[in-house]
């Protein structure tokens, strides 16, 4: 037990413009379009958190920010904001759903319960086993010539990894941008491919088969989400790794995964499986069934990224790497006080206890939606 306990809770929503219009297989995004949490403490700290849902993937702005200001906040008022699990679990049991919001809800208890005890988040839920992740950008700019110059002034900044977004349009111009890629930056770039769920099934093996000449290093989630059985037939009969990210959201989904073995890679995104801890039970049954891991991020400021690259820093084994770009090449600003921090093609973890990251309040009455909740 602590000497704190939570007096305040308030709900910012913000919209974060876009850079450049981002299209996926399973549609366009233009911004970043999030749910800010506030928690205050008696003793007046101040802990953190962010739900960043999308549509059409994991739910809403508005449905999460009433999850947190109607049904979580009365569970929460006045009690120890160290007793993180035990918050975790009311949550499973007074709201279906809104992986997001619980994400967002654990954030700002674990930002919290490191300033208390001195920890960073990654050492709360784990240890710190790395202090920097190589970053994947995404390349999903419908116009491919604006994305040859991002790619080209991100290459001169030291990335390298490059994940592109493929079936929103022709296969052709999958094709044509793969070999393009191969071309231009040889066996130095690191390509991936993310679908999106934007193939068919019926003929998903036959291009993900022309794409594997350029040598991917992972093929993310070809087909629809709820075509787990079509899923894991690709991952049998194509030699490129699979990863499933739509299709595996949380510890049941990937122990159904690991049974069906549905891919060879599962993505951990925080707002998928409901925070950091249900993410590295994620992460645990992948490494029980030999599945590898990935750093998965969904539209996000550079709080959610914080979290997130907490999370990777406590997993074991990484091999493949994160993708906490949007804060730094993808928005067009950020709601932090100091940039993100990734430099050189490298995220680094945070080292201030907590989340190790602060939030500006003029950013957030800057890109508000709404009016504050409280
Ligand atoms: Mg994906």
């Amino acid at each position: 037990m602590s000497d704190h306990k939570i007096q305040q809770i308030r709900i910012h929503q913000i919209l974060i413009p876009a850079k450049a219009v981002h299209s996926h297989g399973s549609g366009d995004v233009a911004g970043i379009n999030s749910v800010i949490l506030e928690v205050v403490t008696d003793t007046g700290l101040t802990g953190w958190g962010e739900a960043s849902p999308w549509p059409v993937f994991t739910g809403t702005r508005e449905g999460n920010a009433a999850a947190l200001h109607v049904h979580l906040r009365p569970h929460l008022m006045g009690q120890d904001p160290v007793q993180v699990e035990k918050h975790m679990a009311m949550a499973d049991r007074v709201l279906v759903g809104h992986p997001e919001a619980k994400a967002a809800m654990e954030m700002a208890l674990l930002d919290i319960t490191g300033q208390i005890t001195g920890l960073q988040v990654c050492e709360l839920v784990g240890a710190r086993m790395r202090d920097d992740m190589g970053m994947s950008f995404s390349v999903a700019n419908p116009d491919f010539n604006a994305d040859l110059e991002d790619i080209a002034a991100m290459w001169e900044d030291g990335v390298r990894i490059f994940k592109f977004k493929t079936g929103f349009a022709e296969h052709s111009f999958d094709v044509m941008r793969a070999e393009k890629l191969r071309q231009l930056y040889g066996d130095e770039i690191d390509i991936r491919i993310d679908y999106n769920q934007g193939l068919r099934a019926y003929d998903a093996v036959r291009c993900i088969r022309d794409l594997e000449q350029f040598r991917p290093t992972f093929v993310e989630q070809p087909v629809k989400m709820h075509e787990r059985e079509a899923l894991a037939h690709i991952t049998h009969v194509i030699d490129t790794p699979i990863m499933a990210d739509e299709s595996v959201f949380d510890p049941k989904g990937a122990l159904y995964g690991a049974q069906i073995r549905i891919a060879d890679v599962f993505s951990l995104k925080i707002m998928k499986s409901g925070g950091i801890r249900r993410a590295l039970e994620v992460a645990a049954i992948a490494r029980a069934a030999g599945i590898e891991v990935y750093g998965g991020c969904m539209f996000e400021t550079g709080l959610a990224h914080a979290a997130g690259t907490h999370l990777m820093a406590a997993v074991p084994d990484l091999h493949l790497q994160a993708e906490f770009y949007m804060a730094t090449y993808y928005a067009a600003d950020d709601i932090l006080v100091d940039p993100f921090p990734v430099r050189h093609g490298r995220i680094h973890v945070p080292t201030a206890p907590g989340l190790g990251v602060k939030v500006d309040p003029d950013k957030l009455a800057h890109y508000a939606q709404a009016e504050v909740l409280e």
